[in-house]
């Protein structure tokens, strides 16, 4: 479940891992005393999103993380909660389409609408 997102997460994670290192070891290297204090401050930011992907993903493995959609009526956000229930039923808050939670072929989930006649 949530492959795909785990993928890009991780990707991401990476990505700031190095910002990180790069804006550390260099800060820490540069003489200038501006330029240094401006690549510690990035390392900073940078530290700021790893801890948020670090916490997406440990959200994701405890199975915290919120399952979420658009309608796909009228696209409104449709909010399943945590840990949903394969085949739970939703009424879109906006248009009032009732919205199907199951799992597709690649195992995650996905909605299907029930737009009647
Ligand atoms: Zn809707």
């Amino acid at each position: 479940m949530f492959k795909h997102i785990k993928a890009l997460l991780k990707d991401d994670l990476e990505f700031e891992r190095r910002a990180v290192k790069i804006y550390k070891d260099y800060g820490l290297e540069i003489e200038d005393e501006d330029t240094r204090k401006m690549l510690l401050s990035f390392r900073k930011d940078e530290t700021g999103h790893l801890r948020a992907l670090e916490n997406k993903l440990e959200k994701i493995r405890t199975d915290k993380l919120n399952v979420g959609f658009y309608c796909p009526r009228c696209g409104w956000v449709l909010v399943f909660g945590c840990n949903p229930k394969v085949g739970q039923i939703i009424k879109c808050p906006a248009c009032h389409v009732e919205i199907q939670l199951f799992i597709n072929d690649d195992g995650e989930y996905a909605v299907k609408a029930h737009f009647g006649a």
